[in-house]
């Protein structure tokens, strides 16, 4: 309204910002962004600022590249870290066509659209991500894969040399408006997590892509460089996104039901459901890097096969411990490549395919599936998750209710982008083929 775009002119002079950066996100979930000096914030807040497409990954073609950024006034905050006079903002953007129409490669835009069907159910969906990432060492200017401490889980300096950049990227993150739940050491040398408070979808979405760009920038300015990279380094855990999900209705927590077995709803159970029924469509969103599956590997906590347990650690679908409001299933397969809009979108779109249709989950595993053999796991109905890029691509072309809540556009671009990558990647020589055939043969 007049009235919000007059408020927000006010706030951006009060807080004496200079530059205005619109960000938006392109289909690999990387933020992409124009900066403007604030005598155009006026334009920008009404208008619009226009853009061209065509340019970025897996946006426009080159007859349609003309596209409008529209700023999302509730994302509004400044760069903590720009010191000093010029201040800089950043506001969140949505990306529309010259003709006023939202533009369907959007990613922001198809979350939108799948929550605006679970609002259209009474649903608001909240999302509780958990990223965890890498401090590594730099050399020259350009990262490496070289630990910059070999701490391990919940461990404290001096063990922990990044307990001052967790605190710098804790206080950034603060100031940029999260509530942050805790920071720790996590499990693998270098690794870390940092937990901030669950919230609807789109928000959280928005906060995974700001979370990663300011861990990165903090990281840089103390000479580190923060890797979401899946697996990074061979033989230690990779980096995981579990995403905690829930559905509220009327401000209560609908997967809690204090009369149930378990004090889970139905509505949770379904959902569950639902997702194992399209969990190898969703990830090729939740896990889009060829890299991404060297983490979904047994020995290293991540999940492998597509099971639910509300007791055991190792299950894909987890129903952790607490009830009432924090009544959750942790999803723990999506890592921190994931575009977070994307990857929430097909999580919703199937949980909510599980509710409307009454997808009874298989029994809960609550056994360490790990240490079952192949053929228990066959008895148990226990099937495993796409093994590369190339078959959970394979499973999304399959999957019509995910390819129908991303829509064509998005789903036709990442099919080219998974072909591209894996076509790359299965042509190369890789130094494993040299260490094992070079001298061999
Ligand atoms: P873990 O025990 O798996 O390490 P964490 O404590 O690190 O779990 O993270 C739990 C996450 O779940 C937090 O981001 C928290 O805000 C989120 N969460 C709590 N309640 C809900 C809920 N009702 N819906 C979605 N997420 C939730
Ligand atoms: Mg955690
Ligand atoms: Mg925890
Ligand atoms: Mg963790
Ligand atoms: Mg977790």
């Amino acid at each position: 309204s007049a009235d919000a775009v007059a408020a927000m002119l006010e706030r951006i002079k009060a807080d004496g910002v200079k530059f205005i950066r619109l960000q938006f996100s392109d289909l690999t979930g990387h933020p992409k962004n124009v900066a403007i000096p604030h005598i155009q914030a006026e334009k920008a807040l009404t208008d619009g600022i226009g853009f061209d497409g065509s340019s970025i990954e897996g946006f426009a073609r080159i007859e349609e590249s003309d596209m409008v950024l529209k700023p999302d006034i509730s994302t509004y905050t400044l760069l903590p870290w720009r010191k000093g006079e010029a201040k800089v903002a950043r506001f969140i953007c949505d990306v529309y066509l010259p003709n006023g129409k939202p533009f369907e490669g959007d990613p922001r835009f198809a979350l939108k659209k799948v929550v605006a069907e679970a609002a259209s159910m009474g649903y608001t969906f909240n999302t509780g991500p958990e990223l965890e990432f890498f401090l590594f060492k730099m050399c020259d200017g350009e990262p490496t894969t070289q630990y910059q401490d070999v701490g391990g889980y919940f461990d404290l300096a001096p063990t922990d040399l990044a307990e001052d950049v967790r605190r710098d990227i804790v206080l950034a993150l603060t100031e940029m408006g999260f509530e942050i739940e805790a920071s720790h050491h996590e499990v693998a040398e270098s690794q870390h997590e940092i937990d901030f408070k669950y919230g609807s979808a789109l928000q959280t979405a928005d906060n995974v892509v700001t979370f990663k760009f300011a861990t990165k920038t903090i990281a840089l300015l103390n000479g580190l460089h923060a890797s979401f990279m899946a697996k990074p380094v061979y033989g230690i855990n990779g980096s995981g996104m579990h995403t905690n999900c829930s559905l509220f209705k009327d401000g209560k927590n609908a997967f809690y039901d204090p009369d149930a077995p378990l004090q889970l709803s139905e509505t949770a159970l379904f959902f569950i459901g639902g997702i194992l029924k399209h969990i190898r469509a969703i990830t090729r969103v939740a896990n889009p890097t060829i890299n991404s599956y060297k983490r979904l590997v047994p020995g290293y906590e991540a999940p492998v096969y597509m099971s639910w347990s509300a007791s055991n650690r190792t299950a894909l679908c987890r129903v952790p411990a607490p009830r009432g409001n924090s009544t959750r299933v942790e999803i723990r397969s999506p890592d921190p490549t994931c575009n977070p809009y994307l990857t929430f979108a097909a999580i919703l779109a199937a949980g909510l395919d599980g509710v409307k249709n009454r997808i009874t989950p298989p029994p809960s595993a609550d056994r360490n599936i790990f240490k079952l053999n192949a053929e228990e796991r066959k008895a148990a109905g226990i099937d495993t998750l796409p093994g590369s890029l190339y078959e959970s691509n394979a499973a999304l072309m399959a999957d019509e209710l995910i390819c129908n809540a991303l829509g064509p556009h998005i789903v036709e671009n990442l099919n080219t982008i998974a072909e591209m990558e894996w076509d790359a990647f299965r042509t190369m020589v890789h130094p494993w083929e040299l260490d094992q055939y070079l001298s061999k043969y």
